[in-house]
């Protein structure tokens, strides 16, 4: 059976897959430790389950304004004025099937074959792919741990060309955890202004800031015009299988990008968007108690990490993932099995302690892996345990 050149060039998501293969090995009986699913698992809380009742009993079945209903967008122009000082109009936001759908709405809006992206590495498993669909070529900024992953305007300028069109930011960082400070945020501002790119600015781990503090790019002198922000329900409000993300850029591209929407899909689900308005207009009590077992989970996990020989794990200061560098490991073994590279460990991890992780390769970082924390204290400390015992029996 032959596909198009584009399905055939498309990588499947390593989160996605990591994902499913911890719930076939749990099907199967088998005792497993997801360190994989980068989703919160604390349960939606109950005013949004509410909310989304009263929307099916009230009726609200039926499809919507293709790129959302007017009242979603009013709360989310309220929350972008509330919480990130942005000021917008319901004209310039666009409500989609998840961040990941949002994402998708900007390339094929933006973006053309002969363009070029910039990307920084580490990044996210999703952003080559979508860039890639829309024809345009991934360019990557590498960022480095001893930086504490910042970027400065040099290193993009190496990358900037004729044909650089956009540059994709997101903080906090998946995989690093890393926050980017006003210093990087203010170079990039800089470089895209100069050079008339595009910015895309994923801050769906907006509120998972546990040191420093999360600025919006588009707050930055000139880069309001210039930048679609993009957000999602699934993270900061336990919402992930709801699938509601928005976008808010200028009134123009959010035009483009709803025409768009109206031919890909009808519209966002009718009852998520009812229950995402109730989620942004009311006090969202949990998330401090989320954010405060989000900390203790991630400073047991660097603490346990970084006793192990040949790992080493920097604190991260938001999202929800560790992502400690594996490659002290790499050379080392036990019977049959030799651990050359990030999959090489992560496969021995899955068959000798039964736990998942993700390997650092689909982030672009292949001496690293990735760890959620999303998960619960109990699974941490024995996931972590086992772990231990893995490593302890490599030489
Ligand atoms: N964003 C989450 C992750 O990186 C969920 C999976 C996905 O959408 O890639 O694990």
């Amino acid at each position: 059976m032959s596909f198009t050149k584009r399905i055939n060039a498309l990588q499947p998501s390593a989160t996605m897959a990591v994902m499913e293969a911890a719930t076939r090995l749990h099907e199967q009986g088998v005792d497993i430790i997801s360190f994989g699913a980068g989703e919160p698992d604390f349960d939606t809380p109950d005013y949004i389950i509410s909310g989304a009742k009263k929307a099916l009993a009230e009726g609200h079945t039926r499809y919507t304004a293709a790129s959302g209903t007017k009242s979603l967008k009013q709360s989310i122009v309220d929350k972008l004025k509330r919480e990130n000082g942005l000021d917008y109009q319901t004209n310039q936001i666009v409500v989609s099937n998840g961040g990941k759908h949002s994402l998708f709405n900007i390339m094929m809006t933006l973006f053309d074959e002969g363009d070029e992206v910039i990307i920084l590495s580490p990044y996210w498993v999703t952003y080559p792919e979508v860039v890639k669909l829309s024809g345009a070529d991934q360019v990557y900024v590498e960022t480095s741990e001893k930086d504490g992953f910042q970027i400065s305007r040099e290193q993009l300028l190496q990358k900037v060309s004729k044909k650089t069109k956009g540059i994709i930011v997101n903080t906090p960082s998946n995989p690093s955890g890393g926050v980017l400070n006003r210093e990087s945020l203010k170079a990039i501002v800089d470089v895209a202004t100069g050079n008339d790119l595009w910015l895309i600015s994923d801050e769906c781990y907006e509120a998972l800031v546990y040191d420093g503090e999360h600025l919006s790019l588009a707050g930055f002198e000139g880069a309001y015009e210039k930048t679609v922000t993009v957000q999602t329900m699934s993270k900061v409000y336990a919402m992930t299988g709801w699938r509601i993300g928005y976008t808010a850029s200028t009134a123009e591209l959010a035009s483009a990008m709803g025409k768009f929407q109206g031919q890909a899909t009808g519209c966002p689900n009718s009852i998520a968007q009812f229950a995402s308005e109730v989620a942004l207009r009311e006090d969202h009590a949990e998330l401090s108690n989320w954010r405060t077992q989000f900390i203790e989970r991630r400073n047991y996990m660097v603490q346990s990490l970084n006793e192990m020989p040949g790992v080493k794990c920097l604190l991260p200061e938001g999202a929800f993932y560790v992502f400690p560098k594996i490659s002290g490991l790499f050379g080392k073994k036990v019977g049959d099995v030799e651990i050359k590279n990030d999959m090489d460990l992560t496969k021995y991890l899955l068959d000798e302690a039964h736990i998942t992780v993700v390997p650092g390769a689909a982030f672009g970082a292949p001496e690293h892996v990735r760890l959620s924390y999303a998960t619960s204290m109990d699974a941490i400390k024995t996931g972590l345990r086992r772990f231990a015992d893995a490593v302890a029996k490599l030489n």
